[in-house]
């Protein structure tokens, strides 16, 4: 089955009892035995639900993965990986990450003996330097939140392989309709649902994808034990928000590029950060793995302080300055002060946070309006 045909369909049947074309919301927390242990296959929600069920197939089928595991949120599903690990390993991570990765790596895993490498990924021969026979982990995301910084998977993907690390991407940022990991040889693919997938900025979830048994096993264990799974009613939003997540991926590429045009030589933007220039120095290799380009751009205003930068981000119209991405919306994010504010300022400045630093998300309106507010906004 094609991508479209299968955000539309994959784990997905008429229901069996009233033949309802869409997926039930099972608003149930536990399930009828006909004596103990005979059931049918579902016994406690916080480990099993149907409707939850049909889009944990669906999130697989989508990452080209045999299984799926969604949680309540995308901290969530990170939080399950890493607890795969144990006190004395050591995972290689980016330095330019998401602000909520970097928080729960630094402030909640380092506590419990894990140790965290946040390295320059931009050649993926950096990170051979820093493994040890204690490695058991790299994490990467690509592109890179907020710079966009785009990681060679296949060639980490090879490092991993040989040294007998676990390779997980976060692929929030790309969806699965322009990137797909494991293809490339990853180990896990982890999600922020509550971005492109759900869609509509309606939904807090993330998700895990991944191939192998035994893995899946032993993450299923840490979900069910831990608890963090998200219940029928998200888990039915987002079954709903996939079934245009093609057509709305094709929108915020094409929307993505043009905006991405206009800035480049609007005379108020100093650095532009979208991987789809032909300038952007690992353009190469985001066109051999990603299908397009998206529609997440970060922008530098020219010779501005923090207070002008702040009045710039207030003026938009159509625009909402908000947290969070992947909406059908366009929002306009200030990491400093917003999605990056756990990350301490001298980590940010070596990545290019920096205080003018504005964050994109281009949503599906019509373009001529997005043009239209960035004019306004930038004059
Ligand atoms: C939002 C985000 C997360 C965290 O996901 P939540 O659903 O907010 O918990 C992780 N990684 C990236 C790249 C994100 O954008």
């Amino acid at each position: 089955m094609k991508f479209g045909t299968k955000a539309i369909h994959a784990g997905q049947e008429p229901d069996p009892s009233t033949g309802a074309i869409m997926t039930p919301i099972y608003q149930t927390s536990t399930y009828w035995q006909k004596s103990p242990g005979d059931n049918k296959g579902f016994e406690y929600s916080r480990g099993t639900n149907p409707t939850r069920k049909a889009l944990e197939s669906c999130l697989a089928a989508l990452e080209n993965a045999k299984h799926g595991l969604a949680f309540s949120s995308g901290m969530g599903a990170t939080d399950a990986v890493m607890k795969l690990l144990s006190p004395g390993d050591e995972v290689i991570t980016g330095d330019d990450l998401y602000g909520g990765s970097y928080r729960i790596f630094t402030k909640i895993f380092s506590n419990y003996g894990i140790k965290f490498h946040f390295i320059n990924m931009n050649d993926a021969q950096n990170v051979k330097q820093y493994i040890n026979q204690n490695t058991k982990l790299i994490w990467i995301e690509t592109p890179t939140n907020p710079t966009m910084q785009i990681v060679d998977i296949e060639a980490v993907a090879a490092i991993a392989k040989s040294n007998k690390i676990l390779l997980a991407v976060d692929n929030t940022f790309a969806s699965p309709y322009l990137q797909n990991p494991i293809d490339l040889g990853a180990d896990i693919v982890m999600h922020s649902v509550t971005k492109y997938l759900g869609g509509h900025s309606d939904v807090v979830m993330g998700a895990l994808m991944l191939n192998d048994d035994d893995l899946y096993n032993r993450l299923w264990f840490i979900y069910n034990a831990c608890g963090a799974t998200p219940g029928p009613m998200d888990s039915f939003l987002v079954l709903r928000g996939l079934k245009t997540l093609h057509l709305r991926m094709k929108a915020h590429c094409e929307n993505g590029s043009q905006v991405a045009t206009y800035l480049k030589t609007h005379p108020k933007v100093d650095k532009i950060y979208w991987p789809g220039f032909s300038d952007h120095p690992n353009h190469d290799i985001a066109k051999k793995q990603m299908r397009d380009f998206g529609g997440m751009i970060s922008i530098t205003l020219k010779g501005a302080d923090l207070q002008e930068t702040y009045r710039v981000a207030s003026s938009f119209k159509v625009f909402s300055l908000a947290e969070s991405l992947g909406g059908v919306e366009s929002l306009i994010n200030h990491p400093v002060s917003m999605t990056h504010g756990s990350i301490p300022k001298a980590e940010r400045d070596k990545v290019g946070v920096t205080d003018n630093l504005l964050r994109l998300s281009v949503g599906v309106e019509d373009i001529e309006d997005l043009l239209d507010d960035l004019k306004q906004a930038l004059s």
